[in-house]
Parts: C-alpha cells; structure tokens; sequence
C-alpha cells in the first residue's frame, strides 16, 4: 500500500485550482508538459483559480521557474536524490501528499509511459477516477472537468466526467494541446515539498537507463518527414530517411504503409497513431485522409507532395508540391546539402 488514508467527509469545495505534473527526464522537462500547462491556463480562466504545477526529481529546481515562465502561478517542488529517478510508489506518494495538502480540483499528466503509469497509480489511492489518453479537455459550468478521448476503436469521441469526486484527473496525448510562448517576465511562488519516502518499502534502484532501440519519438520531434502508399514499397523509406537525417527529423508514416508491414506501428502517425506538433511536416505520397490529419493538422508547417492536385492533403498543406515523389524527395536532398 503506498499510503492510502481513510478519506472521511470531505469538503470538495475547497478543492480549487488545476494541476500539471510536469515530468522530466535528466531535468528536461518533456513538451507535453509546457503544452499542458497551457491548456491548464484555458481551463483555470475559466474557472477563475490558478495554476498548478508539480515537479519531482533531483536537481530540478530550475524547471519550477520554467514552469512559471509557462504558465504555471504556484509551483510544488520535490527535490531529493532518491527521486532521481521515476519509481511508481515514491512519485506516487509526494502526489498524494501534494493533492491531498493543497487540494487541486483537476490534475493534468501527459499520456506517457510515466504519466499512464504515475495517474493511474495515485487515481487508485484517491476518491476519483481518470480520463486515460484524452484528446480535448473543457469544464462545464459546474466546474466539471469534460476530459474527451477516441473510444470504440476510435470510431467516436467520448466525453468522460467525474460527476462527485476531487481531483479530477486525466491523462492527455502529447502534441495535442499548445504551449504558451515562454515568458521569462512572469513570477509565481515556488513551494518546496518534503520527500515522502518509505523506511518500510522494499528497496528499488535504476541501476542502469537504456534507450529502447530503433524507436522513434514523433512526439517530441521537430522535424517529421512522413510517407504514405504512394511510396510504392519499403524502400522508399530510406530516402525519406536520408531527407529526415539532413534536417535532423524522424521519419513518421500513414497506417496505410503500418498495416503493409513497410514500416514499425511506432512511425504512424493519426488517430490510431501518435499525435504530432512539429514545426514541420512532409506528408509524402499521403491522401490526407481525416485519420492521419487528426494526428498531423497543429504541426507549424505542413509541406505536402502528392501526384494528385486534389488530394485531400493539400488543403491543411502551407506548401503544395503536385508531381512525383520519386523526382522532387532526391532534387530536395540535394538542394538542403547544397544550403
Ligand atoms: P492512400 O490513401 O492510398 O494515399 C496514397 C497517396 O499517394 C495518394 O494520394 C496518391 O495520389 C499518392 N501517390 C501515389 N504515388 C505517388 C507518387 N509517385 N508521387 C506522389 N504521390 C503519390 N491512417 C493514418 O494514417 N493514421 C491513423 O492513425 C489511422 N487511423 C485509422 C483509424 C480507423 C478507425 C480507420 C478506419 C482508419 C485509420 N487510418 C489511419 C487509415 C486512413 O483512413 C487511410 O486509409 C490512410 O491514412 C491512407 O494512407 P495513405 O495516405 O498512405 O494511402
């Protein structure tokens, strides 16, 4: 047990504000948690309160300012060497003293492998339950948190809400929601909390961090550049592979090409995929249809290359390439090594 209490009669009207869980690696902080404080600031105007933040690990002092400069008013802090690395009952157990001392009314953590983890971990220890992997968040007028996902093989948009219980908490894909621009002006109070460590719990320790090989991180990238059916076979890939290393991307991929066995269920990007916001987007030999834009549409820039002036693509495209891949993919290498 990390530390359930008897909750008793609680007053759930004392429980105001909205809470991001801002998870970091190595003390980076990872984008869905700027981007989640800037949903948060949405959500806290409309409710009228502030906005929370709480960040956990060692040495991570300087992620509390980065989280005011995005948005965040007050910031909770659990500083310690035994929180260098994410473990379940310790994080879960600073949360819960977090939660329960200073009352959030909705708790934000990204839809990571940490963030599923660490939720569903502290939602099991608290009157409540969690909205996994939402799409949209709103509050109603009566402060209920309006958490939406992909439900039923993703055929429709649920609305899931808490109707009694505080927090209310969801997790929330990474690149859906919009970071606020940093502002390095802002000021907010920075509250240290103690770490809520165990005598009694069974010791664990990293004793080593590997990368998982071969992965991608399309959440995080910068730079996509994605191929669909009109690649033709796998081998394209490498070309398109060639163009992503030149511009320090990753190479993502429409289901399509996923299901054809051309390419790893990691790369694909849409509905059934990862959700994407990089500054830029090459959809290659893609159609554009509405599963794969839902995944790709807030990326900044969309570059697009199909041989179909009509296709679907180029409507959401900033650019529009009409012709061959298979002749414009090699001229644009050549022209990015030539810069
Ligand atoms: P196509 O639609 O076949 O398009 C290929 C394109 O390549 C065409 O526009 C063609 O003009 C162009 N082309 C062909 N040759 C060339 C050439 N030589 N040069 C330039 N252009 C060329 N799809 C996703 O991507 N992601 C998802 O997460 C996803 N989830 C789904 C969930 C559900 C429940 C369902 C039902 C579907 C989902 N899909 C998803 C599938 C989606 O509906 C489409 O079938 C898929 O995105 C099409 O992939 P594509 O664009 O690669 O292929």
């Amino acid at each position: 047990m990390i530390g359930l209490q008897p909750e008793g009669d609680i007053d759930w009207s004392s429980y105001r504000g909205v809470m991001v869980f801002v998870e970091q690696r190595n003390g980076q902080a990872k984008p869905v948690s700027w981007q989640l404080i800037g949903e948060a600031t949405r959500l806290a105007a409309k409710l009228n309160v502030k906005v929370m933040a709480l960040v956990i690990g060692w040495q991570v002092s300087e992620l509390a300012e980065e989280s005011i400069y995005h948005g965040a008013d007050e910031v909770y802090v659990c500083d310690s060497k035994e929180l260098e690395h994410y473990r379940t009952r310790p994080y879960s157990r600073v949360c819960l003293h977090v939660i329960r001392k200073y009352k959030p009314e909705i708790v934000l953590m990204g839809a990571t492998n940490t963030g599923r983890d660490l939720a569903g971990a502290i939602a099991t220890h608290l009157p409540t339950g969690l909205t996994a992997d939402s799409t949209q968040l709103d509050v109603d007028e009566e402060r209920l948190l309006l958490a939406s996902r992909p439900a039923f093989s993703e055929k429709m948009l649920a609305t899931i809400l808490c109707k009694q219980f505080k927090p209310q908490m969801a997790t929330a894909r990474a690149g859906v929601f919009e970071q606020l621009p940093r502002d390095t002006t802002r000021t907010g109070e920075v509250i240290q909390v103690p770490p809520q460590m165990d005598p009694g719990e069974i010791a664990t320790e990293m004793i080593e961090f590997l990368e998982t090989k071969g992965s991608v991180n399309l959440a995080e990238a910068e730079v996509i550049v994605a191929g669909g059916r009109g690649l033709g076979g796998p081998a394209a890939f490498e070309m398109l592979k060639e163009l992503a290393d030149e511009l320090g991307g990753v190479v993502g991929a429409s289901r399509a090409v996923v299901d054809l066995g051309w390419i790893g269920h990691d790369h694909q990007v849409g509905q059934t995929g990862v959700t994407v916001r990089p500054k830029l987007y090459f959809a290659i030999g893609i159609s554009g249809a509405v599963q794969h834009v839902v995944g790709m549409q807030n990326s900044s820039y969309i570059v697009a290359i199909n041989k179909d002036a009509n296709a679907p693509i180029f409507k959401i495209a900033n650019y529009a390439i009409v012709g061959d891949l298979f002749q414009i993919i090699p001229a644009i290498i050549q022209a990015v090594r030539t810069r």
